[in-house]
């Protein structure tokens, strides 16, 4: 994931840090703004959200910004990572900073970076060397090398541009007006920004936006066979978010209209409440309540102030974390059947928290349901999710998870289901089916099986000829 932001045009930078605020929920490991001051890059980083970043107060007519989720590399526990893991990075008159991940950023660097944001930056500027300066064909040099997710933006020669990667597997909008040009992971920021979307990025497309608010677009790799995350619908983004032309809310609404149906083909006793885990399910939960005539309940509420679980890498810390996550209605729970929804389950760690917890509260049933199907395969594009181990569906059948997460019925999303109610059928699927769309990822998984299994660390910061 990460979240990623480009300005060209007057703004303050308290100001871009308002944008940059917006995606905070695709990344709340660290977050850096990189602003153009007097003909120089100037940078300012922090860990955690973008309001940890502290700005003079300046003017500029070009901004950078970029909220980190950590896949490859390390979460940024100290100041003195900020460096190397956050972005946006610059070299000479280049700028930039991507969300996604490169699945061979191993082999291209041969084990010398830990941050592809930074290996990508390099690379493109020396690229630009060979040839002149000439941005377009270096584009096309730095896509021929990499495999795997990144959606770009950067600043060159005093010029915004925005590239996709031809698989399109991560979001890109942009928007004009009012003499600015914005590029961000999600539509929302447009908005706050006083400019329109205007449509996202194509896969494959390279968009560079001169000061007069200009544009010049480019097809870099014209490849029809897409591949957007379909997490991105389920999970990262914002429900207010339009990606390819949906509403992220309708569609997660849709989800869960599709899990009501399946949830009375089951023939289950009637629930006496839908509720969510907080926060993302809440739309889906909304959608299944009103089709199984069920009032929906938030029975489970988030503990805001706490930090996040899902990055911790010991099993034990996040039991221990998960622990304080939520708060209960307690009152409400005491012999009622009910129906939990949650967008995914991963290691089971919370479903099985929060079904054990009812169940000591005196709930007579716990069913689960959960809008995304079975991810029994790891991700190597950008959800941390890139071993096998780490995940409980590559194990289990769904039987067994529901006996190991202690649910009395457990109601996964079909993958038809997924792919109806978002309405495209051009998905990246990989952590679903292990249908990898790019070649370098193929190849992780061929090594992988003749080496009988992952080892300890993410697959795809390892070694792979
Ligand atoms: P589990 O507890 O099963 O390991 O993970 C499932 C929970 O983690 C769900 O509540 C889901 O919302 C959340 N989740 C899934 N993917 C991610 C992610 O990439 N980052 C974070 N922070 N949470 C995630
Ligand atoms: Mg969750």
């Amino acid at each position: 994931m990460c979240g990623v932001l480009g300005i060209l045009g007057d703004v303050s930078l308290a100001n871009a840090r308002q944008m940059l605020l917006l995606l905070t929920h695709r990344g709340q490991d660290a977050s850096g703004l990189l602003w153009v001051d007097d003909d120089k890059y100037s940078v300012a980083k922090a860990m955690g959200s973008p309001d940890q970043i502290e700005l003079p107060h300046v003017k500029t007519s070009t901004v950078l910004g970029s909220t980190r989720y950590p896949t490859t590399g390390r979460p940024v526990v100290s100041k003195d990572y900020l460096r190397t893991f956050v972005g946006p990075f610059s070299a000479e008159n280049l700028a930039m900073t991507h969300n996604g991940n490169i699945t061979n950023l191993h082999s291209l660097s041969e084990g010398e970076y830990d941050c592809d944001s930074e290996f990508m930056c390099e690379r493109l500027n020396h690229y630009l060397k060979i040839h002149d300066n000439d941005l377009v064909k270096a584009i096309r040099c730095l896509d021929k090398d990499l495999d795997g997710a990144y959606s770009i933006a950067g600043v060159h020669d005093g010029n915004l541009f925005a590239f996709r990667d031809p698989k399109g597997f991560k979001p890109l909008a942009f928007g004009r007006g009012n003499g600015r040009v914005i590029v961000a992971s999600e539509s929302t920021v447009l908005e706050m920004g006083g400019v329109s979307l205007e449509r996202d990025i194509y896969p494959g497309e390279l968009m560079i936006f001169s000061s007069d608010t200009k544009m010049e677009s480019y097809a870099i790799c014209q490849n029809k066979a897409h591949s957007h995350c379909f997490f991105e619908y389920v999970y990262f983004a914002h429900p207010a978010a339009i990606l390819e032309g949906n509403l992220v809310y309708d569609t997660r609404f849709r989800l869960g209209r599709a899990l009501a149906r399946k949830f009375k083909q089951m023939q289950l006793e009637q629930p006496d409440y839908v509720v969510p885990v907080p926060d993302t399910s809440r739309p889906a939960a909304q959608a299944l309540a009103e089709e199984l005539d069920v009032p929906m309940r938030e029975i489970i509420l988030k503990n805001r102030y706490l930090g996040r679980t899902f990055i911790l890498r010991s099993q034990k810390e996040r039991d221990n974390t998960a622990k304080g996550k939520y708060i209960y209605l307690r009152e409400k729970v005491r012999g009622k059947n009910i129906l939990v929804i949650d967008d995914s389950i991963v290691r089971g760690t919370t479903a099985k928290m929060i079904i054990s917890d009812l169940h000591q509260m005196g709930a007579s049933k716990v069913y689960f349901a959960v809008t995304c199907p079975p991810q029994s395969h790891p991700c190597y594009y950008g959800i941390d999710i890139a071993t096998d181990k780490e995940l409980i569906a590559s194990e289990l059948d769904i039987d067994a998870i529901a006996r190991h997460i202690g649910a009395d019925a457990l109601i996964y999303q079909d993958a038809t289901a997924l792919e109806n109610a978002i309405g495209l059928t051009d998905m990246c699927t990989a952590c679903l089916d292990g249908e990898y769309p790019t070649e370098h990822a193929r190849l992780i998984r061929r090594s992988l099986a003749e080496k009988g299994g992952s080892d300890t660390g993410r697959d795809y910061e390892r070694a792979f000829q």
